[in-house]
């Protein structure tokens, strides 16, 4: 998505500004290429803006589930509970640190963790539950802070989809034990690649400090300032580090959030409007306790309706420069997870038939208004013959 020719809308884009370039060739010029400065100063504006206590910058979101995992002290032999219906990331943090992934099903309509799934899943050795914020919709987290209490296990949310949602008035950010943000370029925020988790725990964020940095109780920065070359390695880490260049990007890209976050919301509500008449779709359905941060934009392809075939729709849509996409093959149905954790068709049936019927429509803040227009009027008749054409032959 980061580059793509001309013609096509993409799924998603990033947004980047002179103010963006000039923030990073700041950093360029000065003493700091990775952890300077910009680290703790992205860290502080992050933390304040969803209203958390801590957060700590990683190179990754994918990195950020690991840490998070780890500061947990999810181990080996350890269950840890998760959607199947998410990017792979989410459980492959699991694998990393030889814990155990199980996984729950989704709620048809939405495709959130459905709580009333988990309490089977649960065994002594469950420690976590995951709740993933698919396509930006934070989970219900009442229900899930309720369930974690009741068997003592930690709650963490993934919420790499939904930076700037809302539950009940509460923030993203606030919401689990630990939460989980990406900056990918497809997100909300882009510093190239780069993560970040926030907790109310400040022990937590001292261990997931020691984790990006192989372990290693101070980092350069501090040690320079100390005056001192003594440095202990406490625990095994990695070099998981956000750099200051991307800090710096991150940190201008935040003021922009709320701007992009209006019109993203924009954006789906047009969208909400055109297809709300043609019964050959049904957008994801939307709790009204909550405020959406619009990562993704999913339909479901009513295949009941003449056949429609998800294959066909999707192809047909590219072949018009709508760039159309699937989020997610359900993760347990990977080979990997199949063959190292004996997964496969049936453990996730929502899951599975609404793979089977999905499409992630072109969103992001950078939209004009003729590609919007050009999106729905190409899914109204992409799916309107397919619809026809299949009554038609049957
Ligand atoms: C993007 C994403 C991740 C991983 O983030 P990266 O920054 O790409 O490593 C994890 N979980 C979910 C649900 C995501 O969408």
């Amino acid at each position: 998505m980061t580059t793509s020719s001309p013609n096509v809308i993409p799924y998603a884009r990033q947004w980047l500004d002179e103010d963006d370039v000039a923030a990073v060739c700041e950093v360029l010029r000065s003493a700091w290429m990775t952890t300077g400065p910009k680290v703790a100063e992205f860290e502080r504006a992050l933390a304040d803006w969803v209203g958390a206590k801590e957060a700590v910058a990683l190179s990754s979101g994918t990195a950020a589930v690991h840490a998070a995992l780890y500061a947990l002290g999810i181990g080996p032999g350890d269950e840890v509970i998760a959607p199947g219906m998410t990017f792979v990331a989410t459980t492959n943090a699991i694998v990393f640190q030889g814990g155990i992934p199980v996984f729950a099903d989704v709620t048809p309509g939405s495709l959130l963790l459905d709580p009333g799934k988990i309490e089977a899943l649960i065994t002594p050795r469950t420690r976590a539950l995951i709740a993933v914020d698919y396509t930006g919709h934070p989970c219900d987290y009442d229900a899930l802070r309720d369930i974690a209490q009741r068997h003592d296990v930690a709650l963490v949310a993934d919420a790499c989809h939904a930076l700037g949602g809302q539950y009940k008035g509460r923030h993203v950010g606030t919401l689990a034990d630990v939460n989980i943000f990406s900056f990918h370029p497809a997100k909300h925020l882009c510093t190239g690649e780069g993560g970040m988790v926030t907790t109310q725990n400040p022990e937590y964020a001292e261990r997931m400090r020691r984790f990006r940095n192989h372990g290693i109780a101070t980092d350069f920065r501090q040690r320079a300032e100390q005056g001192t070359w003594y440095y202990e390695m406490v625990d095994l880490g990695y070099n998981y580090r956000l750099t200051d260049l991307q800090c710096a990007l991150g940190i201008s890209q935040l003021r922009k959030l709320p701007q992009w976050l209006r019109r993203r919301r924009e954006i789906a509500r047009r969208y909400d409007e055109g297809f709300r008449d043609l019964p050959e779709i049904s957008p994801l359905t939307v709790s009204p306790e909550v405020s959406h941060a619009y990562h993704l934009y999913v339909i479901l392809l009513n295949l009941d309706r003449g056949q429609l075939d998800r294959g066909r729709v999707y192809k047909a849509l590219r072949d018009e420069g709508i760039g159309v996409n699937v989020h997610y093959i359900p993760v347990h149905l990977h080979p990997f997870y199949r063959q190292r954790f004996g997964t496969g068709p049936g453990l996730c049936p929502v899951a599975e038939a609404a793979y089977e019927r999905m499409l992630t429509v072109p969103l992001f803040p950078a939209m004009t208004e003729e590609e919007i227009d050009r999106v729905q009027a190409a899914i109204t008749h992409v799916v309107q013959l397919h619809h026809r054409s299949e009554a038609s032959a049957s």
